[in-house]
C-alpha cells in the first residue's frame, strides 16, 4: 500500500511541476491550472489509504467539504478586481497550515531527530508569520478602514527586529531541547511569530502589497516543504518548494518592476508620500469622443495601455472591438503592459486573453518602451502610475525610480478616465498636465463604446 501511496504522490508532484510550467503562457495556463488542480485531488484522495492514516476520515472529509465549499463559492463570485486580497486570504491559509501541523508535531513531543526538530520549528515560524501577516495584507488591500495605509510609530523597526530575535531564540531553544521544552513556551512562541507577522505588515503601504503577498506565498511554499520533510510526505514536499521557489521568483521580479531592492519594500516608508512633491506645471485638456476617434482612426501606429480603471470597467471586450476597427482600417495597434499594471501579477495580461485578444499584440514593457516614440497614439486607459513620468525625475515621489511605460514619449496621448481620481500611489500624475495630452472623461466601457460608435461613422 505505502508504495501505492508514493507512486500516486509522485504522480501529483509530476503534475504540480508541469501545471506550473504551462502556466508560464497565457496560451496554455488554464490547462495548467487544470492538471495541478487534478494532482491535487490524486495527492488528497490517495492521503485517505496512507498507512498513517488510519483514524478521523470524517474529520477529514468535513474539512475538506467546509475549505472547499467556501472556496468553491467565494473564487465564483469574487470580482476580478478583489483577486490580489483573496490570493492573499487563501495563502495565508496554507502558512497557517504549514504551522498547524507543525504545532500538532511538537505538541506531542514525540522524539525527532534534530534536523527534523529544527525544520518543523523553523516551518512552524514561517508559516505563523505568512498568515498573520498574509491576513493583515487581506485587510489593507480589502480597504478595511483601520488598517489602510501604513501604520508606523517611533523605533517601530527596532521593535520589530527585538520581537523576531525573541521569536528566533525561542525557536531555537525548542528545536534544540529534544522533547524537554515546556507547552508555555511553545504557546509563547507561536503567539510571538503571529504578533511578528502582524508588525511586520503594518507598516508596510498599499503600493508594496503585491510585493508582500508574493513573498509570504513564498513563505507559505517553504514552510509546507519543510512540514512536508517533517511528515515524510513527498507530495507536500515538492509543492511545497514549487510554491516557495515561484513565490521567491516572482517576488524579486515585483521588486526588480518596481526597482525597489525587497529590503527596500519591507524596512523602508515606501508607499507615503514623503518631502516636497514636484509641482506640476501646464493645464488638463480635455478631449472629445468623436475627435479622439478622428486622432486614432487616421495614425499609423497606436499603443494601448491598460491599467487597472480598465479592469474596473470592464473594457477589455470593447477595447477588443475598437482595436479590430483600426486595424482594418490599417492602423497598426499594439498593446503595452507594464508588470504592475493593475493589481495583480499579470491581471492585464487576463483580461486581455478574456476578451480575445492575441498575445502577440501584447507587449512587455522591455519589449515596447523603445517603441512610444514612433507611435502617433498612446491611448492610456484606466492606467495611471504605471506612465506618470514623476518616477523617472522626483526623488520625492514615492514611486520614483520604478520604470513607467514611456506613453508621454508618442506623439499624442489620450487618457481614458472618470475624472481627477489618483492612481493606486495617490500622487498627482505629470502626464495628464504634458502639452501632447488630452484627457477623454468616462467610464473606460463606456468611453470605448462611443469610441466605436464615432469611428464607425467616419
Ligand atoms: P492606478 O495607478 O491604480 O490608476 C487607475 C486609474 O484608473 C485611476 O487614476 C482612476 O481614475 C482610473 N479608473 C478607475 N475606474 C475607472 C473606470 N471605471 N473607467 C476609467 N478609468 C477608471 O492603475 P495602474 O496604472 O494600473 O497602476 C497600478 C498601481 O497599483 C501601481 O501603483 C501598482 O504598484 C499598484 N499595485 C499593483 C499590483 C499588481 O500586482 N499589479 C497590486 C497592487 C497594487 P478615475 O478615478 O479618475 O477614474
Amino acid at each position: 500500500m505505502n508504495l501505492i501511496v508514493e507512486i500516486f504522490y509522485l504522480a501529483a508532484a509530476v503534475l504540480f511541476i508541469l501545471g506550473l510550467k504551462q502556466m508560464a503562457s497565457p496560451v496554455t495556463a488554464r490547462r495548467g491550472i487544470v492538471w495541478a488542480g487534478i494532482g491535487m485531488v490524486l495527492a488528497t484522495a490517495i492521503t485517505f489509504v496512507h498507512p498513517h492514516v488510519n483514524s478521523n476520515y470524517l474529520l477529514i472529509v468535513i474539512g475538506i467539504a467546509l475549505g472547499g465549499g467556501i472556496a468553491w463559492k467565494t473564487g465564483k463570485e469574487v470580482a476580478m478586481t478583489d483577486m490580489p486580497q483573496m490570493i492573499a486570504l487563501y495563502n495565508g491559509m496554507g502558512g497557517g497550515a504549514a504551522a498547524a501541523i507543525a504545532a500538532v508535531e511538537l505538541i506531542k513531543q514525540h522524539e525527532m531527530d534534530l534536523t527534523v526538530q529544527l525544520l518543523a520549528v523553523f516551518g512552524a515560524l514561517i508559516g505563523t508569520i505568512a498568515f498573520s501577516g498574509s491576513l493583515i495584507a487581506f485587510g489593507k488591500l480589502q480597504g478595511i478602514k483601520q488598517l489602510r495605509g501604513a501604520f508606523r510609530f517611533k523605533n517601530q523597526q527596532r521593535i520589530n527586529a527585538g520581537l523576531f530575535i525573541v521569536v528566533a531564540w525561542m525557536g531555537l531553544g525548542i528545536a534544540t531541547s529534544g522533547t524537554d521544552y515546556s507547552m508555555v513556551v511553545l504557546f509563547l512562541f507561536f503567539a510571538l511569530a503571529l504578533a511578528f507577522g502582524v508588525m511586520m505588515t503594518l507598516p508596510i503601504g498599499g503600493a508594496d502589497m503585491p510585493v508582500v503577498i508574493s513573498l509570504y506565498n513564498a513563505f507559505t511554499g517553504l514552510a509546507v516543504g519543510l512540514e512536508g520533510y517533517v511528515l515524510d510526505n513527498p507530495a507536500m514536499m515538492i509543492a511545497g518548494i514549487v510554491v516557495g521557489s515561484a513565490g521567491t521568483l516572482l517576488t524579486q521580479l515585483m521588486a526588480k518592476a518596481m526597482n525597489r531592492p525587497i529590503t527596500n519594500v519591507l524596512f523602508s516608508n515606501f508607499g507615503e508620500t514623503s518631502g516636497e512633491a514636484q509641482e506640476v506645471t501646464g493645464s488638463m485638456k480635455a478631449i472629445e469622443a468623436p475627435d479622439a476617434a478622428i486622432m486614432m482612426a487616421f495614425a499609423e501606429k497606436v499603443i494601448i495601455i491598460p491599467g487597472y480603471g480598465m479592469a474596473v470597467a470592464q473594457a477589455q471586450h470593447k477595447i477588443w472591438e475598437m482595436t479590430k476597427q483600426l486595424q482594418e482600417r490599417g492602423v497598426t495597434v499594439k498593446f503595452a503592459i507594464h508588470p504592475v499594471a493593475g493589481r495583480m501579477p499579470g491581471h492585464m495580461n487576463v483580461l486581455l486573453a478574456e476578451a480575445g485578444v492575441p498575445y502577440d499584440i501584447i507587449y512587455d514593457l522591455d519589449e515596447i518602451n523603445e517603441e512610444f516614440r514612433t507611435a502617433d497614439v498612446a491611448l492610456v486607459i484606466g492606467a495611471n502610475d504605471v506612465v506618470n513620468p514623476v518616477a523617472r525625475i522626483d526623488p520625492s515621489s514615492p514611486i520614483y525610480g520604478m520604470p513607467i511605460l514611456n506613453a508621454d514619449y508618442a506623439k499624442n496621448v489620450i487618457v481614458v478616465k472618470r475624472g481627477q481620481g489618483a492612481g493606486f500611489s495617490g500622487i498627482e500624475n505629470h502626464l495628464f498636465f504634458a502639452d501632447n495630452c488630452r484627457m477623454l472623461y468616462g467610464d473606460g466601457q463606456a468611453v470605448a463604446n462611443e469610441l466605436i460608435t464615432n469611428m464607425k461613422e467616419l
